[in-house]
């Protein structure tokens, strides 16, 4: 493992170098073995030897620094955050030529920990974990989760809770708030050399371009609509899209009160302090652009607001591409059609009335699409003509695709997931954690890799959630 300290060496005036606080009594609860390959690291049995995992050690060519940032948060310019309680370790080198940043989430107070503790407790650590590697599983585009450690130490939030620490990887933890941070401080200089380090390090390809700045911005509104495309897709609401949390390579980042959908519900709130719902599902398209907009602010230095207008405009475009085509795999349609939209749209209505599960749905649809009356799908449903009618419609459709039946049964069963993480299944691997028992979340880790696999339509993973399961309050606080 060969690590450095790109950031640090580079971007002094973004970050301060701190050392972590290690997790009395710390040990690694849990390890992502499949992503330990990934990054070609040593046997676990060599890796639970180090203390890296709770703050304890430091790999060689580790040097943590705290990254500064600002943020708009629920719409309102919120000043200075910056990781209040996370580290930049590092850049491991890898073996392919590539790098990526490890981060170290609950690693003790920083410059920017403001009234925080520094900590964070092992229920969030968990979420976090689960949702990033479900979210992985389901091939959109997120930070990674490495390891969770945990100790003896209890940190304070509404009750007392075991403390916890993430190792976080990700090819690069930038934010749109490194941005609005160094326009907010008339920061001209440094906020160009941060443009440049973005664009050498992560778009090497734009580097020699004139036009940089621009296509460079043209591709963070792209992928950013991309990434808001995919999480309609698979009925994700964030429920933290604040700027600091907007990733600049258009990935998941900041896992906190999130919600994967049970019933599907467009004005779903995952989070439980959102008391407007800003961050609401149906509203994600909206914030994402409006996200955009901020960091096309703070890039008026670079780019003429002509450029930054005609840049932002890919945003829906985008969006609608990513989710478009998710949706039209969902439903089993390749070929176009001027009606598709429609059938989707009525397919919504039916669901949005009937409380139908957002998952099952298309998971059965995958089964039932070329079956006689809709098969296990049309059980799910009360209003059984409602249904009726919609499904006959459907398979009228179907009827002008080219494609067999057999292949596209695949491709659907390839595209509609078994199993998301819903709040329920992570709350039971949470509560077994906490009494030390780590298998609830392995097995759930595990299915999580590949959520598409069939043997999971019959395992309790698949169900529907039991009603506890989907009134589960997710409190911001971890
Ligand atoms: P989040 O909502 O987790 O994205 O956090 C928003 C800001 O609050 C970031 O600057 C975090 O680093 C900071 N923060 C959250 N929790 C803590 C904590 N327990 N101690 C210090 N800073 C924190
Ligand atoms: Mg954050």
């Amino acid at each position: 493992m060969k690590f450095q300290q790109q950031w640090g060496h580079k971007l002094p005036e973004l970050c301060s170098e701190v050392a972590p606080t290690p997790l009395r009594g710390g040990r690694l609860l849990y390890l992502n073995r499949a992503l330990a390959d990934e990054l070609a690291l040593p046997d676990t049995e060599t890796l639970q030897k180090s203390a890296v995992w709770w703050g304890g050690e430091l790999l060689a060519g580790m040097r943590p620094v705290a990254q500064v940032y600002s943020g708009h948060q629920f719409g309102v310019w919120a000043g200075q955050l910056g990781d209040g309680r996370g580290l930049l370790l590092g850049e491991q080198q890898l073996p392919t030529g590539d790098s990526v940043e490890w981060h170290l989430k609950g690693a003790g107070k920083t410059p920017y920990s403001r009234m925080g503790d520094g900590r964070a407790v092992l229920r969030s650590t968990l979420r976090e974990f689960l949702a990033s590697e479900a979210m992985h599983g389901l091939g959109i585009a997120t930070t990674r989760a490495l390891s969770i450690a945990t100790g003896e130490e209890l940190v304070q939030r509404e009750v007392a809770e075991p403390g916890a620490m993430l190792i976080r990887v990700a090819q690069s933890h930038l934010r749109f708030g490194h941005f609005e941070h160094l326009f907010h401080r008339q920061q001209v200089e440094a906020l160009k050399k941060l443009a440049d380090y973005s664009i050498e390090t992560f778009w090497p390809e734009l580097a020699c371009e004139s036009d940089r700045y621009f296509l460079w911005f043209a591709d963070i509104v792209r992928r950013t609509g991309t990434m808001i495309g995919q999480w309609q897709s698979v009925g994700f609401a964030h429920g933290v899209m604040n700027t600091d949390n907007m990733s600049l390579l258009g990935l998941t980042l900041d896992y906190g009160p999130y919600a994967f959908m049970d019933d599907y519900q467009p004005g779903l709130i995952g989070n439980h302090s959102d008391y407007q719902g800003r961050y609401a599902f149906e509203n994600q398209p909206t914030v994402g652009l409006w996200n955009l907009n901020r960091l096309a602010h703070a890039l008026s230095g670079l780019l003429s607001a002509d450029k930054l207008k005609l840049a932002l405009k890919e945003y829906e475009p985008a969006l609608m591409a990513a989710w478009g085509e998710r949706m039209r795999g969902k439903l089993g349609l390749y070929a176009a059609d001027t009606q598709d939209n429609d059938l989707l749209i009525e397919l919504f209505t039916l669901m949005a009335r009937e409380k139908a599960d957002y998952t099952r749905t298309f998971r059965l649809l995958s089964y039932a699409a070329d079956s006689d009356k809709g098969g296990l799908l049309r059980d799910e449903f009360i209003d059984r003509p409602a249904f009726e009618s919609w499904f006959t419609r459907y398979q009228q459709r179907l009827v002008k695709e080219t494609i067999d039946p057999q292949t596209r049964q695949a491709r659907m069963l390839a595209i509609n997931p078994a199993l998301v993480l819903r709040n329920y299944l992570a709350q039971e691997a949470i509560n077994a954690a906490e009494q030390g028992d780590t298998t609830v979340l392995a097995s759930l880790h595990a299915a999580l890799q590949n959520p598409f696999a069939q043997h999971l339509d019959d395992s309790a993973l698949a169900k529907p959630p039991p009603e506890w399961g989907k009134q589960l309050v997710i409190s911001c606080s971890s």
